[in-house]
């Protein structure tokens, strides 16, 4: 198998519904979001995946978040199917837009892992099971 990670990151605002404390009230974090998509087979030209290719798909969904209030995007919302916009719950929402923007264009590849980290000592992963 081979893997390939990149890097993004971005800056943006949230609030955390429910909890008790700081977290409650908008703040902001400088967002880095790595994704690694693996596969077992290499194009002609020895590569899984064209690391540009994969930075477009990449920023297609963390752009969205940039410069952004995430709560206010409508899968972070009140009635939104993502639920608070915690690292975890933006780690998933970026592996499913991925993963799905994968399956299309490169259907031998899989995403391995999303992390989120919010600050430099803080992440959370979303991956799947085989
Ligand atoms: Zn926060």
């Amino acid at each position: 198998m081979y893997e390939l990670l990149i890097k993004k990151s971005f800056d943006a605002a949230h609030k955390l519904c429910g909890y008790q404390g700081d977290c409650a009230n908008v703040h902001g974090h400088t967002w880095t979001v790595e994704v690694a998509v693996c596969g077992s087979e290499l194009n002609s030209i020895g590569m899984l995946i064209d690391f540009k290719e994969l930075k477009v798909v990449v920023a297609s969904v963390v752009d969205q978040l940039d410069h952004n209030y995430i709560n206010d995007l409508p899968a972070f919302s009140a009635n939104g199917e993502e639920g608070n916009p915690t690292a975890e719950n933006l780690s998933r929402y970026i592996y499913n837009h991925v993963k799905h923007n994968l399956q299309q264009s490169h259907p031998g590849i899989k995403v391995a892992k999303v992390k989120v980290w919010e600050s430099p000592t803080s992440c959370a992963s979303y991956w799947e099971e085989d």
